[in-house]
């Protein structure tokens, strides 16, 4: 059943935007409000899929700077409308839907970066500027931010400051929290507010660090000063195979504990070992899926060579994910591939990458050579924005990041695991890798006859995932941010901060315009 949409903003409020903004920066088009109904969170897609999705914004706006943000807070206001900031609509958790219609504010139009600063180290940007623009453009001075999230090409800044982002570097750069030094920001009632960029500074709480990870609820990120870095004068790469999961692990921990900064580290699991292949030759891969962090297509051949025989029995792919999940992992021995990647000064590489092998070889893991590792770098943004057809078919993906100390993260893979098997076809790695812990990044698999079953089962696998990663004192989410779909967890993991939380959020945007219903708030 295909959705009605619903009616625009009336001509009236519309001609009062574009009196401000110019006709070219605002829409209501059915095609745009279609497109601005959903982000990349998997129940959107599945009612995109069936033509069913539910809310829509009332009317979509590009403003192309700062003032014009204001203004659009200030018509919002008058109109009494929600506002939505929005950065490119990569976020996995709904965080953009508008669930009770409003301003969508798409920032892309500003775009611009305003100071590179070689001395400092710096790079002062506009929120709207897409992830991999950023980065070339920087690569062409000389410089690096260092951050590369999996949706470097479809995520902007404004979007990884306001979801707390990380990129597949974050072992060695950090997290995009370590690497904001200054922020503008639009408050709710319309007040340009700045905080300096200055090296650790401790006067008084810090507010940059109240916007981080506030999306969209808080007010709207429209500038940024991050951190830099030379560009890397090498890049060495290596690949270790592990007899299990507790053992890499350990190699993960001695490795970040003595010191060393591989720019990547990840671990994978049998079942994600035997998907990805062990060797670094490019018919693994199988080239890209529906998106990176979700490598459906590769998955799905990887099952076709490894089970042919299941397929043909449940005859839909889709059919029995739990089932092929079980039957898969005894074609495992347990084995656990590890890639690598340093980079930086080379002599600080050349050493970093002798003392990783000692101390993997003393593991007793077996030296896979660097093409493994390679073919995860060739591959790591291989994005299709194409939608998957496993969607169409009745099945859906998803993947869960959840981060924990090095103490319990092992328990909290087979907890997650555990709680999600009975359910959905479960494959995980281990990456984002600090001195005291990191994430695990669980795909799953599964299916169901139509969106609204899928929907229910996709909750009932998240809701598992998440109490079991819980119990064993895990965060929710270690990159992908709380949005729509995690609201309940996020009320209990900060147990006594969340009443503050929603104090905040009352005092900050007291007529609660600001994405409202996100991360948990009324
Ligand atoms: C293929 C794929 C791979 C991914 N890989 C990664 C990964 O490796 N690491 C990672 O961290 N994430 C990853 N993600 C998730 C997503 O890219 C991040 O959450 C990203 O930070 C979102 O950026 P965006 O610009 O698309 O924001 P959007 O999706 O547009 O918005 C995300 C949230 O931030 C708010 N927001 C956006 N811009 C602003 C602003 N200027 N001011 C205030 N609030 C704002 C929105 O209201 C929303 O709540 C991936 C997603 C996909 C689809």
């Amino acid at each position: 059943m295909v959705s009605r949409l619903p009616n625009p903003a009336p001509p009236e409020i519309v001609d009062v935007f574009i009196a401000r903004l110019g006709a070219g920066a605002v829409s209501v088009a059915d095609h745009d409000r279609w497109l601005y109904a959903r982000d990349m969170y998997p129940v959107t897609l599945m009612h995109y899929a069936e033509g069913s999705l539910r809310h829509f914004p009332d009317l979509i706006v590009h403003p192309a700077n700062t003032e014009e943000v204001v203004a659009v807070i200030d018509l919002a206001r008058s109109f009494n409308m929600p506002v939505i900031p929005f950065g490119a609509g990569s976020g996995v958790c709904g965080g953009t839907m508008p669930i009770r219609g409003g301003v969508m504010l798409d920032l892309k139009r500003m775009h611009r970066i305003l100071e590179v600063n070689d001395r400092d180290l710096t790079v002062r940007a506009q929120a709207g500027i897409m992830g991999q623009t950023l980065e070339m453009e920087l690569n062409r001075r000389g410089f690096t931010m260092g951050h590369f999230p999996s949706s470097i090409h479809c995520s902007t800044l404004g979007g990884w400051v306001a979801a707390r982002s990380a990129g597949q570097c974050s072992s060695k750069y950090g997290k995009i929290e370590d690497m904001v030094l200054g922020l503008e920001f639009v408050l709710p009632d319309g007040t340009i507010a700045r905080t300096p960029a200055v090296p650790h500074g401790g006067a008084g709480p810090s507010w940059q660090q109240i916007v981080l990870g506030s999306e969209g609820t808080l007010g709207v990120v429209t500038e940024a000063t991050c951190r830099i870095w030379p560009a890397p004068a090498q890049r060495r790469f290596l690949a270790y195979e592990f007899s299990d999961v507790r053992t890499g692990v350990e190699a993960m921990r001695l490795v970040m504990q003595n010191d060393l900064r591989p720019a990547a580290m990840r671990l994978y699991d049998p079942l994600d070992t035997l998907m990805v292949g062990k060797s670094g030759a490019e018919e693994d891969s199988g080239g890209s899926g529906l998106m990176d962090f979700i490598p459906v297509q590769q998955i799905e051949t990887r099952l076709r060579t490894l089970i042919p025989r299941a397929f043909r029995r449940t005859q839909r792919f889709v059919a029995g994910y739990a089932e092929i999940g079980n039957k898969l992992e005894k074609l495992s021995k347990g084995e656990c591939l590890m890639v690598l990647m340093f980079e930086g000064e080379t002599r600080l590489t050349d050493y970093e990458f002798e003392a990783t092998q000692h101390l993997c070889d003393r593991l007793g893991g077996i030296n896979r050579g660097p093409e493994p590792a390679m073919k995860w770098f060739r591959n790591r943004h291989h994005v299709s924005y194409k939608m998957s057809k496993v969607f169409y078919n009745g099945a859906f993906v998803d993947t869960i990041e959840v981060a924990a100390s090095w103490t319990r993260l092992p328990a909290l893979y087979d907890a997650v695991r555990a709680a999600i098997r009975p359910l959905a076809f479960v494959m995980a790695h281990f990456s984002h890798a600090y001195p005291d812990g990191g994430s695990i990044y669980f795909t799953f698999l599964s299916s169901a006859p139509n969106a609204t079953e899928a929907e229910r089962k996709h909750k009932a696998i998240w809701h598992a995932a998440l109490t079991a990663a819980m119990a064993v004192k895990a965060t929710i989410s270690h990159h992908h941010g709380i949005g729509l779909s995690k609201g309940e967890y996020l009320r209990r993991e900060l147990g006594e901060w969340f009443p503050v939380f929603e104090t905040l959020k009352s005092v900050m945007d007291a007529e609660n315009r600001f994405n409202p219903g996100k991360l948990g708030l009324a």
